[in-house]
């Protein structure tokens, strides 16, 4: 129960808990609808269902993709473990869905509302990401493309015949309703179906509340804190979802448990997720 006014003394702002601030994902899950050309996206909101399906038609398939893995995850020191979470899984085996790793991940970033070194704190997380991954990120610039948890994969009019490049916003409640409240950010991948039936992420979105992680930003520890906001929300990119342990990263809040940077099973999972396996068709 919140406290009411009368509960506070005149002089004595309220002030919100700043360290646990809540984390909430946006997870894209497709869906084939009959023949591989169209599918159905559906934006998930923790528990809360469907918001609804769009139809959203395939690229032709990009044939320059590598024939072997541009990266691989590291070699874990022996006996690493600990809780992790995949947000999707393969139909029938229950692998978990994961980006191409023959193929680069791009992403676009539209920067306007970004707090004071937001640049500098997505490329960090991007590439501890990758470090985690061994999946290839590459930056294709700036967009004014906005946020939207309905948005297309594939958007020929913008981005030409291919998957659209990951859309990273930032951005407040006001725009993004997701990010109404404590939430920092959403994020999360498309998926589709290659002929075969299996799975594979060719596209995703991150939201990052501007305000919410400038004020991160000005605490002790604030920027290796709002890194690890963005590193949450990349986490569940490449296919993480929440777990309950309050030393991942993972963890639906923010904790003083973690540390600033992935905990043992967000690195169980992450290498995983690095070791999915090549979609040429796609
Ligand atoms: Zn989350």
């Amino acid at each position: 129960m919140e406290p009411g006014p009368d509960d506070w003394p005149d002089d004595e702002p309220v002030r919100r808990p700043a360290r646990w601030v809540q984390v909430v994902a946006v997870v894209l899950v497709a869906a084939v609808v009959g023949g591989s050309i169209w599918f159905t996206v559906s934006a998930v909101r923790g528990a809360s269902g469907p918001t609804g399906p769009v139809q959203v038609a395939y690229p032709p398939p990009d044939r320059s993709a590598s024939k072997v893995p541009l990266g691989r995850p590291p070699t874990l020191p022996a006996g690493t473990t600990g809780p992790h979470v995949f947000s999707q899984v393969q139909p029938g085996t229950g692998a978990p869905v994961a980006w191409d790793p023959c193929r680069t991940v791009g992403y676009v970033v539209n920067p306007t509302g970004s707090p004071p070194g937001g640049a500098q704190l997505v490329s960090e997380a991007v590439a501890r990401t990758s470090a985690a991954t061994g999946l290839q990120f590459v930056d294709a610039g700036p967009t004014d493309e906005r946020f939207s948890p309905d948005r297309r994969a594939y958007q020929p009019g913008r981005y030409g015949n291919r998957w659209a490049p990951v859309l990273i916003t930032w951005a407040d409640g006001s725009t993004v309703p997701e990010l109404a409240g404590n939430v920092l950010g959403v994020g999360g991948a498309t998926s589709a179906s290659a002929p075969d039936g299996q799975l594979v992420f060719v596209s995703g979105v991150l939201a990052l509340d501007a305000a919410d992680v400038a004020a991160t930003q000005a605490q002790a520890d604030g920027t290796a804190r709002a890194r690890a906001i963005v590193q949450h929300e990349l986490g569940h990119l490449v296919g993480l979802g929440h777990v309950g342990d309050p030393r991942e990263l993972m963890f639906t809040e923010e904790s003083p448990l973690q540390t600033d940077d992935w905990g043992s099973g967000d690195r169980v999972g992450l290498a995983r997720l690095g070791r999915g396996r090549c979609f040429p068709d796609m």
